[in-house]
């Protein structure tokens, strides 16, 4: 057994590990098995049926759990077929009908439409709400049940202070989630800050490879990593074995990705800042960023996402059409650099006016930093931000 107080770079590629005691196989190998032979009645394995656990997904959790306590104390993990799957769990483990589940205003579109179109028929409320200015404690209301802030937020990287939040909830016994999936682990010890709960879709930085899709939730709390295994077996919502074991073989690269993701982000941040043709740079990393301070305080990393606003959909659609390196696709966090256009792409559904309030207009284009050489990279968005305008 790895020392828990190792290291991310060594948790990362150790942590957790569990040996295959069959043949002494490096990697863990995949349990492709939808059930598990048990020896008597009333006696098993470890594993019963797939639906409700699996030795491969089983092994990355151990992982993932062992990165994101580094060393202090248990955390417990739950690994999901996807993000959305993990966020679906947690709102379901943790509230009913009638009660309220509390965000920040800016999440992941697919965030807002789960609450706001799925499970609002169920009674659920849902309120977005600007958590990163003004009193956390005076946004609670008397049927809040959980808190979700996803931080930096996505699109825009609007940066809510953890501590903060978690000094209102915890006087309410209100469990805070925090959607860290833009920092991971590596990037940002959001339990350490406070929250109760780490989610992530693993689809993006922790599997990071643009192969498997995955989510997980960490808590270090047993009665709700018990409550969430139910919800999962039952509406199956479980991770698959071939995609934990590529989620674990891309884990073990996390710390070095990140950090040449962030690197990579930054060489473009202060790139494009520079462009008379650029309306906007959004970076945490930038001092202007309006989340700099608190990023600072709370984040090991400004993370591999830079925001960049062209100022219309016209300049965003000919920028983008022009870009040869980075290419247009919905996700982010994979060493291919990618574009996103979130008006029309992962924040569809959520009514212009509002994106319009929350910064995130037709102009805006979400940039997921790669692994490409950064010098490339920004040569590749400084051509198509000066190339000759060609609307394809
Ligand atoms: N949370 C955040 C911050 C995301 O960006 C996404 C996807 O883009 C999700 C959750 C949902 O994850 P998945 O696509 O793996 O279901």
């Amino acid at each position: 057994m790895i020392d828990p107080n190792s290291s991310a770079a060594t948790l990362a590629v150790r942590g957790g590990e569990s040996a295959d005691q069959a043949a002494g196989a490096i990697l863990f190998p995949i349990h492709q098995s939808t059930t598990f032979v048990q020896p008597a009645i009333g006696v098993d394995r470890g594993h019963t049926y797939g639906r409700a656990s699996n030795p491969t997904v089983a092994a990355l959790e151990q992982r993932l759990a062992a990165l994101e306590a580094g060393g202090g104390d248990a955390v417990h993990a739950s690994a999901f077929a996807n993000g959305m799957a993990a966020v679906t769990a947690l709102v379901l483990a943790t509230t009913g009908a009638g009660d309220e589940v509390l965000c920040s205003r800016v999440v992941y579109g697919g965030t807002r439409r789960l609450l706001e179109e799925i499970l609002a028929n169920f009674g659920l409320r849902s309120r977005f709400v600007d958590l990163a200015d003004g009193d956390p404690a005076a946004q609670l209301g008397p049927r809040t049940r959980l808190v979700l802030v996803e931080t930096p937020g996505n699109p825009t990287l609007e940066i809510v202070d953890v501590a903060a939040i978690a000094a209102a909830t915890r006087a309410r016994g209100i469990p805070l989630a925090v959607d860290n999936t833009f920092l991971t682990a590596v990037g940002q010890d959001v339990l350490g800050l406070g929250a109760d709960v780490a989610l992530y879709s693993t689809t993006k930085y922790v599997e990071g490879h643009n192969a498997a899709l995955g989510g997980a939730i960490l808590t270090r709390d047993v009665e709700l990593d018990a409550k969430l295994r139910r919800v999962r077996k039952s509406l199956g919502l479980n991770q698959k074995p071939f995609e934990a074991w590529l989620t674990l073989q891309g884990l073990k690269t996390l710390p070095l990705r990140l950090a040449r993701h962030e690197e990579n982000a930054r060489r473009v941040a202060e790139a494009l800042a520079a462009r008379p043709e650029v309306a906007r740079v959004l970076y945490p990393g930038l001092p202007d960023h309006p989340g700099h301070a608190i990023a600072r305080r709370q984040q090991r990393s400004f993370g591999g996402i830079v925001g960049v606003d062209l100022g219309s959909r016209e300049a965003a659609q000919a920028f983008v059409a022009r870009l040869r390196l980075f290419r247009l696709a919905e996700n982010l966090g994979s060493v291919e650099s990618l574009a996103t256009h979130p008006a029309t792409m992962t924040h569809a559904d959520v009514p212009p006016e509002e994106r319009a309030a929350l910064g995130l207009g037709d102009g805006l284009v979400r940039l997921s930093v790669g692994l490409e050489d950064a010098h490339d990279l920004v040569a590749d968005l400084v051509s198509a931000l000066t190339a000759e305008v060609t609307v394809r």
